[in-house]
């Protein structure tokens, strides 16, 4: 959500003469769009800033430094007292107000004020009107977010305070944004919503419209070729939804559901408002619905509490459901959050052995959904060229990354791009396929 965060402010600014940078060095302005879900993630923003601080004393122009996303909702004071090289602090809700609040920080400098400005509002409704209507978004794949913040609290998770409660953007208002998406090109929409399955968006008629409705509908605007939402709840993960995945061929085998711990007890204490049961019944029902699909989670070990049989449990849980991939985590204390308060909080290296001993099985398991495509034909939409001058990279429908080699020379390779085409898998690694490009096939990939 971040990148397409970003992208965003890139458009609003593009409005305002600005332009891109690929360094900080000698810019008029730094954005740091930051995050607040674990520790490390928010540490890090101080130690950017410092090198950021060090840049500015160093250059010549009057570099602005902002930072913007979930750390700036949520330290915005810590933040400027940190860090006093910041001039501005502006949360996820109020990029839209970029140019105004630019020139705010412009006009106290004129007036030799130093310009120290925060602003954390949470106006949600009004940013998505604000959007401009032709995001820049380039190359064949866009992210589009249609929902944002969450009503779960769940007891560790931040995202509830830093990005609000729950928000659905109109049906078509995506609808529009994913049009002008597909005119350019984009034949891969990803809906992105820190919730996105409890999407309930209104439509122009004022009924609601659940994450089935709107995919339906997005399958009906040519060129996309390709719908992917993430994240999304297993509590939120309804019938409707789970019948998509086998009756509209462009809503991809791939969904990453978080279960975040295999025992019910952990669960409980996490508000997670699902059981390890009721998820295994979901999988069980989404694959019956998908056969192929590619199940992808997050975990985290070392919540407030958990014992070793608890994370047996969640060992268990692996096993029976066999992902694709997933991310894993050690708990981290989050400020203001319930679990932060628990008194029986997990000792570091356990928390440490227990992450190696779910990564090990996870990686194990990764290799194994990965080596079941060897010798498979899978279509691959191509988005880039990868490290070496002659290859061709995209993704597979399970969201393997997948390498192509060309046998053509150099600069031939911009024609693929954007195009679905069969890939002979030929050689697996754990965290990329190689294969083969069916020949002749370019003219025929419409589809
Ligand atoms: N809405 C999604 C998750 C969004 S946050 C859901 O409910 O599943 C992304 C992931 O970060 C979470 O799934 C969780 O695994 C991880 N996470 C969130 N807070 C965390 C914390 N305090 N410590 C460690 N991991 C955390
Ligand atoms: Fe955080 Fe997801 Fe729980 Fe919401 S549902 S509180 S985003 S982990």
């Amino acid at each position: 959500m971040n990148v397409y965060d970003s992208e965003r402010m890139a458009d609003i600014l593009k409005t305002q003469n600005f332009e891109t940078a690929d360094n900080p060095e000698g810019v008029d302005l730094v954005i740091l769009n930051t995050c607040h879900i674990r520790e490390k993630a928010a540490e890090k923003v101080y130690s950017d800033l410092g090198r950021l601080r060090d840049l500015k004393e160093k250059s010549s122009n009057e570099m602005v430094i902002a930072v913007a996303g979930c750390v700036a909702q949520a330290e915005g004071e810590e933040i400027m007292r940190r860090a006093p090289a910041v001039e501005l602090v502006f949360g996820p809700q109020t990029y839209h107000r970029l140019p105004g609040l630019l020139e705010k920080v412009a006009a106290d400098k004129a007036k030799g004020t130093p310009a120290r400005i925060v602003d954390t509002e949470f106006p949600v409704e009004e940013k998505f009107d604000h959007l401009t209507k032709n995001a820049s978004s380039a190359g064949p794949t866009a992210f589009l977010t249609i929902q944002e913040g969450c009503d779960k609290f769940c007891t560790f998770c931040v995202v509830p305070y830093t990005r609000g409660g729950e928000f659905s953007r109109p049906v078509d208002q995506i609808l529009d944004e994913a049009r002008s998406l597909a005119q350019r090109g984009v034949r891969e929409v990803t809906l992105l919503g820190q919730n996105v399955n409890a999407y309930h968006g209104l439509n122009k008629a004022g009924g609601e419209v659940g994450l089935a409705g709107l995919i339906r509908a997005l399958a009906e605007i040519d060129g996309l070729a390709r719908i992917r939402y993430t994240t999304s709840h297993p509590r939120d993960m309804d019938d409707e939804l789970i019948r998509i995945h086998g009756a509209v061929a462009q809503c991809m085998p791939y969904l990453h559901l978080p279960v975040q711990s295999g025992s019910d007890r952990v669960l409980k204490d996490m508000n997670r408002r699902h059981s390890a049961a009721h998820y295994m019944n979901l999988i069980e029902k989404i694959r019956k619905a998908r056969p192929d699909i590619a199940l992808s989670s997050d975990f985290i070990v070392g919540f407030p509490g958990e014992d070793d049989a608890d994370f047996q449990e969640t060992l268990k849980l692996v096993k029976a459901v066999g992902y694709a991939q997933a991310y894993s985590f050690k708990y981290s204390p989050r400020p203001g959050t319930p679990a932060a308060k628990a008194p029986d909080q997990v000792p570091e290296d356990v928390k440490k052995e227990r992450l190696a001993e779910l990564q090990a099985l996870l990686k194990a398991q990764q290799t194994v959904f990965n080596k079941a495509s060897e010798g498979r034909v899978l279509e691959v939409l191509f988005e880039r060229q990868g490290k070496f001058e002659n290859q061709i990279v995209g993704r597979s429908p399970y969201m393997q990354a997948v390498h192509v080699a060309l046998d053509e020379p150099g600069d031939t390779k911009e024609k693929y791009f954007g195009h679905i085409l069969p890939v002979e898998i030929l050689a697996v690694g754990p965290n990329s396929l190689k294969g083969k490009l069916l020949t002749g096939q370019l003219n025929q990939s419409a589809a």
